[in-house]
């Protein structure tokens, strides 16, 4: 087992491992520790090259600290990467290996399932060290994120509701819901419970046509569900959706959904505002899964502590819109500026 450490402006700790026994190649980032032990997941990619995959998980870890600083879940951020192809280059040995380097870390970075990574990985990651989240329910797991994260999206739907129309009666809204997966099936029933009108498409036909039927919805074109007529597009796919080509295109005055990177640059979040659509930054409303891990590393896992938690993102966002409101920038900054604030603060004991 080889561990180098990459100096790296800005984060703490960077180290590049390999293990040419199970073949694991490897970089695992914790960005900050600030707020406390740094969380995030362990993405499994056919990376290019070590440089991909550094950038990769420099972003990620950066992301993830922003994240928890603004949800308030007393964690840090880091992120780790495994170069290889998550359908053919599995193997107990492999995860095992990570789970030795993870371990080496001494708890300053936490992993959990990420893209190419599920809950069988984690139990041999969790073989060699305690510093692992989303295992089983029976190991004492707080079980599948999704349902969180679309609490979590749905809180943040109504805030928007509040700023833009000044009530939330989503009898009178239509939301379209972009990707029909885990989370947009979660946030349907929500909204469904709640009256409003939905429109859902994905690059899976049955998978909308399953949520239209539950919830007496309509099945639009993934093709151009961005340019639906409606109240509030719910990117709940993939991200990036947000771009030069997109944006004259929107019909709807509030974006605000699970999917991660849904602008593809920073820039965009100005050029919403410009377009006078109020858009709910990601890392922000898509944060109730992360909550609810964080409560399963506090150790005593409570499902109605973690949905108090998760409820803060209706708070969290209404904050962010006066931010924006009040200083006259794009809502992805505002939430920039109160994950730094918070970045600033004392750590909690
Ligand atoms: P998922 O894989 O279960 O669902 C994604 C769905 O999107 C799939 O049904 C897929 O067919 C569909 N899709 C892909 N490309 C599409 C396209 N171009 N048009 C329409 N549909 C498309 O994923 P998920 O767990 O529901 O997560 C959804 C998004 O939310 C992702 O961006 C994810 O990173 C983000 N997210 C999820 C969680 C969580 O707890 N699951 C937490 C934070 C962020």
């Amino acid at each position: 087992m080889k561990i180098e450490t990459i100096p790296q402006e800005g984060y703490e700790k960077v180290v590049k491992c390999e293990d040419p026994e199970s073949g694991l190649r490897a970089v695992i980032a914790v960005h900050s520790t600030a707020l406390g032990p740094a969380l995030g997941g362990l993405r499994m990619w056919p990376y290019g090259s070590w440089d991909d995959a550094i950038f990769d998980v420099l972003r990620l870890s950066k992301g993830m600290t922003y994240k928890s600083a603004v949800a308030d879940t007393g964690l840090g951020g880091g992120k780790s990467v495994i170069i290889g192809n998550s359908k053919t280059e599995k193997s107990e040995a492999l995860f095992r290996a990570m789970g030795r380097f993870i371990d080496s870390l001494g708890g300053t970075y936490i992993t959990a399932e990420d893209v190419g990574t599920c809950v069988e990985d984690m139990v041999h990651v969790r073989k060699e060290t305690k510093f692992c989240t989303g295992l089983p329910l029976e190991l004492g797991s707080s079980g599948d994120p999704s349902p969180w994260t679309a609490l979590g999206t749905f809180l943040g739907i109504k805030a928007c509701l509040e700023e833009v129309y000044g009530s939330a009666d989503f009898a009178d809204r239509t939301v379209a819901i972009q990707g029909c997966g885990h989370v947009g099936a979660f946030l349907a029933d929500l909204l469904h419970e709640q009256g409003a009108k939905m429109i859902f498409a994905d690059i899976t036909p049955e998978r909308a046509q399953e949520l239209a039927d539950r919830t007496g919805g309509i099945v639009g074109d993934p093709a151009t569900i961005l340019e639906a007529e409606c109240d509030v597009l719910a990117p709940c796919a993939l991200g990036a959706v947000v771009n030069d080509e997109t944006l004259p295109n929107f019909r709807s005055k509030i974006i605000a959904g699970a999917a991660n990177n849904v602008l593809l640059r920073e820039e965009h979040g100005q050029r919403l505002k410009e377009a006078g659509i109020l858009y709910a930054p990601d890392y922000v409303i898509n944060a109730g899964g992360i909550i609810n891990v964080s409560i399963e590393v506090e150790g005593d896992y409570d499902e109605a502590r973690s949905r108090a938690k998760v409820e803060n993102i209706y708070n969290a966002l209404q904050q962010i819109f006066k931010i924006s409101r009040t200083e006259d920038i794009p809502t992805s900054e505002a939430a920039n500026r109160l994950a730094q604030e918070r970045l600033n603060q004392p750590a909690r004991s």
